[in-house]
This record gives structure tokens, sequence and C-alpha cells, in this order.
């Protein structure tokens, strides 16, 4: 099946799979304390062995354990999880370098900014002394179990060998490994599959969201960094340590290719510079090559998985000048072995590759289908530790220079007269907290960020303000008064945010429109990408954010200072600062409103981003489970019910009989669709999102179709993207907003209505320009249609978002939408 070349030892060792044992990744020598406990002697299994999981205590516990035993560990907690377990790293490398972090760290500190780098002689000493520091974060999503299992052998095992290559590694690098960003998700996974072990239900995954809030969407926050593992771990990295290469180890379907490493697919993000992605490319291409060596078949690159987007685990690095890896192995059933056939893999096809039984360029040794094993997956990814590891101790001065490199030119000024020399965000928006919330992100994931302290004059950029930005033009709460070309004055208390700084990519990847280019397949559909197009964060969140391309001031004549954090900037718009955990905004609903959010049997990420951004602006809410809906009296305890994104066919039926235990299926069904209507007809207010639009226009015969059902790809396509909204501001729901609003469309709704219906339009998407930012195809079937409608029925009302409101709790720009209308609820429920 596998052979076993004997190309490094490490190698020879993770292949003898049967015999994979807790000794595999090199013998510890005689010499080697016999006390550093091994996974097995503590957990009674080696990690990776069939029908076996590690919750997160067993996972803390065991590398607590190493701290202890090994000098080359040192495991350091890093704060609280959503659900308030405890999130560890642990620091692996040579006893000399745990002994001197501190000293490390700091070099690290200089290289990434080599502003605080005087002189040739400086820089030379810092390259020759530094460390490469690795990152390795294993199943951010959890139900993709197995590297979590793998992080404590790959820990045992660097603790322990002693051959010269691990040596090595070991004095050259430093290794940050987090064997789980979500340590809340490896206890519902570990947990849901104990309970199921031996059921019918072995191996599937749990029916619940595996972070609390954001389920998969907690590898789409790293920009926006809502969720407090994001925080902690962009602290750890992005103002401790600025790891040089970053490896997020992931699993992918079961049937397609058994593991997929970089160069990824096209397009690429234009901000990403290209050393960088050749230097992906080359340690992609390193792991293809050492996993091929090993015998290991099925070995996919350049395909399906792209850089466009921004916001993951693996794409943060470039914003910060490092690579990022991602891999991502063929599932099992949890911890459960599969059998895959070869008809499964021949209907296996991604973007790059056309089926996984086919040998192509990039995926040269098609694997030949059969049983596939937890153990698989986790030799995969150590393979790919080693060869990652080994790349960094190996060429250790020039990872080191290229990281310096990146930032020194990001520090230069730009050539040529009228580029963009820095972002602003004036004072006086009306959208103090939106601004505190942007600020406090950019300086969380180390972006430098200035605050006017004297008035400044410049110059903007006539592009920017008009492509990007309606908000500018159109709100009039900081009006740009004169010519564009003409010197504005900024008042003082407005934020600047120069480009010339470490993180420059960072900064434009985030203030600029996004450019999609249109990429079609040959049939002429729309080309998915592989996840969003667009994003820029002054857009979804509503905040005037104007490029300045001229300041009159010398250097010395500003005043400015720099931001230390987040709570700096809450202070300066004089906003509460609460100690502890909750957030510091004021429920920005007007009356009280009895507020229910639907939970369906189905876990719905739009779901939780619903609770996450009603618990961020502290709206009160319960959360309404089917059998609730069925039973019916909702107005006895509601005026409100929120229904987040979903299909009617997934909200009406939700998990199919049999698929799950019994507790965890049915939905709504035809009662509680009835019990809905019931509610609505009595008086009560009922919001939908997006998809959900569906059930309430179809199941009451509401006079509104969406027109975009059905229109093929090739039609119309925008997957993700921002757009602006006309409001009509009369309406009391859009009556506090400006008459413009960007608002984020992913593969969203627009509707019609009959004419003589009576359906009031809250908002329609733009009649030209709609598009902001991302991909827009077919930007005709949009204009001008209903974005936002309000239908009466009975004693009630029907608010119908044709989009997210509440995207990813990123779009803060159309939250206030969702806080008039619940306002609205509460007035008409008390008449
Ligand atoms: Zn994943």
């Amino acid at each position: 099946m596998i052979s076993h070349r004997s190309v490094v030892a490490w190698v020879t060792v993770v292949l003898c799979l049967a015999a994979f044992s807790e000794r595999s990744f090199a013998q510890p020598s005689a010499a080697e304390p016999a006390s550093i406990p091994s996974p097995k002697s503590v957990l009674g299994f080696t990690p990776g062995d069939d029908r076996t999981v590690a919750g997160w205590s067993q996972i803390t516990d065991y590398f607590a354990r190493l701290d202890r035993a090994s000098d080359r560990v040192s495991v350091q907690t890093l704060g609280e999880s959503t659900l308030k377990r405890p999130l560890i790293v642990a620091f692996i490398s040579a006893r000399e370098n745990i002994l001197a972090l501190p000293k490390y760290k700091e070099i690290q500190q200089q290289l990434a900014d080599p502003r605080l780098i005087t002189q040739d002689v400086q820089r030379d000493r810092l390259l020759a002394n530094g460390k490469v520091v690795v990152t390795i974060s294993c199943s951010i999503h959890s139900t993709e179990i197995v590297a979590s299992q793998m992080s404590m052998q790959l820990a045992y095992e660097l603790a322990t060998a002693q051959d010269s290559e691990t040596q090595t590694i070991l004095q050259n690098t430093i290794l940050l490994l987090i064997p789980s960003p979500n340590p809340d998700g490896i206890d519902i996974v570990a947990n849901w599959y104990r309970k199921t072990l031996g059921t019918p239900y072995e191996g599937k995954e749990p029916p619940e969201l595996y972070h609390h809030y954001a389920g998969h969407d907690d590898n789409r926050d790293w920009f926006m960094l809502n969720l407090k593992e994001t925080q902690l771990i962009t602290r750890l990295l992005w103002h401790e340590w600025f790891p040089q290469i970053v490896y997020d180890v992931h699993q992918q379907g079961a049937n397609g290719s058994r593991f997929f490493v970089p160069p990824f697919y096209d397009p690429a993000n234009p901000k990403i510079s290209p050393l960088l992605l050749r230097q992906v490319g080359l340690i992609g291409h390193k792991i293809a090559a050492d996993l091929q060596a090993a015998g290991f078949k099925g070995v996919l690159t350049n395909a399906l998985y792209d850089t466009w987007w921004h916001g993951g685990f693996r794409t943060a690095p470039y914003f910060h000048n490092s690579i990022g890896i991602l891999s991502e192995a063929a599932s099992a059933r949890l911890m459960t072995p599969n059998t895959v056939t070869a008809e499964q893999l021949a209907r296996a096809s991604s973007r790059g590759m056309r089926n996984a039984t086919e040998a192509m360029t990039n995926f040269p040794d098609p694997w030949p289908a059969g049983a596939w094993r937890p153990r698989d997956i986790m030799a995969m990814e150590m393979i790919a530790a080693r060869s990652i590891l080994s790349m960094a101790a190996q060429f250790r001065a020039d990872y080191l220079r290229n990281f310096y490199e990146l930032g020194r030119k990001n520090i230069e000024l730009p050539a040529n007269k009228g580029e963009t020399l820095a972002y602003l965000v004036p004072a006086g928006q009306a959208r103090d907290e939106a601004v505190a919330k942007m600020i406090g992100s950019l300086l969380d994931q180390g972006v430098e960020v200035f605050r006017l302290d004297r008035e400044l004059h410049v110059v903007l950029s006539p592009q920017v303000l008009q492509r990007a930005n309606p908000v500018t033009e159109k709100l009039g709460t900081y009006k740009i008064t004169g010519q564009m070309s003409a010197l504005q004055e900024v008042p003082l208390g407005s934020y600047i945010i120069f480009l010339n700084q470490p993180q420059r990519a960072n900064v434009e990847a985030l203030f600029e429109p996004q450019i999609y280019p249109n990429r079609l397949t040959a049939q002429g559909e729309a080309e998915r990408p592989y996840d969003v197009a667009g994003w820029t964060l002054p857009l979804q969140m509503g905040i005037e954010a104007p490029a300045v391309v001229f300041i009159r001031e010398t250097a010395s004549e500003r005043r400015l200072t720099k931001l230390k954090d987040g709570n700096q900037v809450r202070a300066d718009l004089a906003l509460a600062l609460k100690k502890g955990d909750e957030s510091p905004i004021r429920n920005p609903v007007k009356q009280p409103v009895r507020v229910g959010i639907y939970k369906g049997s189905m876990s719905n990420m739009d779901e939780g981003w619903t609770r996450f951004v009603f618990d961020t602006f502290n709206v009160p809410y319960s959360s309404v489970r089917d059998a609730d809906m069925r039973q019916g009296a909702l107005n006895s305890k509601f005026d409100a019910l929120v229904f987040p994104s979903q299909s009617s066919t997934q909200i009406i039926n939700g998990n199919a009989t049999g698929t799950l235990p019994a507790e965890y299926t049915g939905g709504l069904t035809e009662a509680g669709v009835k019990n809905l209507k019931e509610f609505v007809s009595n008086g009560g207010m009922l919001i939908c999102f997006d998809n959900s639009c569906d059930l309430a226009i179809k199941q009451f015969n509401l006079p509104l179709r969406n027109v975009l059902e059905g229109v093929r790809s090739s039609e119309f396509y925008c997957p993700g993207s921002i757009v602006t909204l006309d409001l009509d501001n009369k309406n009391q729901i859009a009556a506090t907003l400006p008459s413009a609003l960007p608002a984020y469309f992913i593969n969203s709704s627009a509707f019609a209505a009959a004419t003589d219906a009576n359906v009031r339009v809250i908002a329609r998407y733009a009649k030209e320009n709609v598009l902001l930012s991302g991909w827009l195809l077919g930007e005709d079937k949009l204009r001008g249609q209903i974005a936002i409608a309000e239908v009466s029925l009975g004693k009630g009302r029907i608010v119908l978002f044709g989009f997210r409101p509440q995207h990813r709790g990123q779009t803060w720009a159309t939250l206030p939408l969702i806080w008039n209308a619940l306002s609205s609820a509460a007035a008409t429920s008390s008449e």
C-alpha cells in the first residue's frame, strides 16, 4: 500500500501506520528523561486511534504535564474562550531558546517593525540571532477534529526526539503550537462523539454550532475580531510574536483529494506580496513532495482554495508580512473510519480538479479508494508539520530576512504624487460606537492609528470618494466642501491611518474596495469564489473613511497621538467603559420589547451571528425552538420574532427523522407556520432575514416575489459583496439613517411587489452603481428592486430584509435597521 522509502528518519517512522505508536516520531534515546509522559500513558490511547477522542480538559492536562516534564516545552494560557475554557499555546524549542523566550520575542518585534532598527549592524545582529517563529493551529473547525488529537503527539515527539533533524529544528525555530483555537468546539464535538459512539449516529456531526456564536465562521473573523478566541490569538501573534510562518490545519469533505496544500487557486488577492505567494508555494510543494516520498497518494495543489478572501487564520498572516499555510485532509467520520468508493471519488470535482480519480499535474497520484482512517489524516498532518519546521530551520536566515524586508518596503512613502498616503476617519460622524469598534479592531490587529490633536489640511482622493463610499457623499454628517482637489480642513479628534506602516497591505485590503475579477466557467456560469468577494470595512460599518493624497502640514507641524488600544478610542468618544466581559454598548431599542430569535433543529451560523449582535448591543431576547413554535400562544411571550437567514425547507422540516436522535429532528411544521401566522395577525412583528423571507412570502401569500429565484449564475451572481441601498427615510424603520447605505449581499434576495399591493418599501437596491465592493454579475437584475419591505397582516406586520443586516457581526451599517424595527414593534404591541 504505502512504500517505505527512507527519506528522513521521521518519514520512515510515520509510515509504519500499522505499528504507529506514541513513539513514532523518533525513538527517545536512553538519555532522555523517562519522566516525559507519552500521550498514551496519560490518555490511555494513542491520539488518532480509531474511535477515540480526547476532550479539552484531557488535552490541556496533557500539555500541562508536558510543560512540567520537558524543558523544551512551555505552556501559556492566553485567556478564556467564549464559554470560559482556557485557551492555551505551547512554546516548543530547544531548552536554551525556551529559557530565553523574552529575548526572542524582542527580536521578532524589531524585525516586524523595521523603523525600530536604525543601523545595518543592528539589523544584521537580529538576523543572525533570531529564530524562525512558526505557529501551528489545529482544528479551528471542531468537526475537523483529528489535528487537535495530533497536537499532543507532535508536541511529545518534538519534546523527546534526539535525531539530528529534530535538533536542528529545535535550535533554529520556536514553535507556537495551538492545540485548538476553539476549545469550546473540541468539547462540543468530543462530548457528542462519545454520546453517539456505538449508536446509528456514530460519526455524524453534532446538531449544534461548534462555536457558540460563529460555528464554521469562527474562521472568518480574523480582521473583525468579534470573537474572544480571535482576539486572544491575534494579540499573541500580531502584538507579541509575529510568526514568520503560520500553519492552519483543516479537514475537507470525505470524497475528494486526500490532502490539499498550497499553491492556492486563483484569484490571488492583489494586495498579497508576490514574494509571500512564492514562499507559500514553496512550502506547499515541500509538503507535497515529502508526502509523495513517503508513499502517500491523493495530494492536491493549485485547486479549490484561493487567497482572495481576507479574515481567515491562514490569510491574516499575508497582511502581516508572514507566510500562511493551509492543509485540508479528507475527513473520516469524526474519529470513526470511513470507506470511500471509486464512484464517490469520480464524482468529486472542484475548481482546478476534474475529479479525484484523474491524474493531473497538480494531482499526479490519485488515491485508489478504500478505507480512510483518522490515523491516515494524522500521519499526513504530522509530515506536513515536520516539512514546515524543517524548511524553517534550514532556511532560517532567508525567512527572517524576507519578513524584515517586506516590512521595510511597506514603510517607504509612495513614490508618485496623487497616491494614497492615508485613510481618515473624520470626527463627528454620529456613529461613535461603530467608529470605536472599527478603530479598536484595527488596533487589536496591530494597525497603527493616530488621533488628530490639531486640525489637518489635506487633499482627498476623488476616486476613492466616488467609487467607494456613498456615505461620504450622501450623508452630510461630515460635510466635505469645495472642490475634490481643494484643501480640506479635517477637524481635530479625527483619526488617521497612514499607509506607510509595516501593515500597509492590511490597511489597503481593509479600506479599499475589492474588485473581484470576472471569472466564468467554460459554460459561462459564474465561477464561485472560495469565500466572499468583498469586505471593505468602513463600508460594512457605515463609516466615512476617505483616502488622503496630500497633507499640507509637515511631519513636525502635525499634532498626532498614537493610540494604544480600543479603550482609548472609547474614552475619546465618551462611550461608557465597563470592566469585564460585557459589551459597553447601550441597548439601542427604545422601548422594552420581548424578542424571540428562531433557532431551528438544523444549526445555522446566521442564527449564531444574530445572537452575537443582540448580545453585543445588549438587546434582550430568548431563543425560540420548534417545539415552542408548534405549541403556539406566541403573543403571550413575544412582541417580535426574528428569523435569521435559512431556507424555508430547512425551517419547516428541520433534520429528517432517522438522521439524528429524535430530539434533534423535526422542524416548524404546518402547525408552527399556522401559529406564526396567528402571532402576526394578533399584532406581533415578524422580522425575516434573507432566505427566511421565502417562508413568509410563500406560506402567508404575501404580494411579493424574489426576482432572483432560479436565475442562473450566468445571468446574475453576487457571492458576498457590498451594495448600495436607497432608503425611504419617511418610514420609521429608516428614519434615523442616511438616504443611502451600504449593505451586505451574499447570494441574497431582491423583491418585486404586485402593483396594487399594500407593501411599504423601506429600501431599494440603488438605481445605478449598485456595487461598492466585491463582485456583481448582472447588476441590472438588482437595480431598483426592493431590498427591505414591510407588509401588514391582520393587526401585525412582517418586515422582510432581502439581505443579511447582521452578516458575520461585521455589517454595523445596517444594524440600526434591526433596532428601529424592534423599537417600532414595541410601539405596535402596546397599541
Ligand atoms: Zn476547516
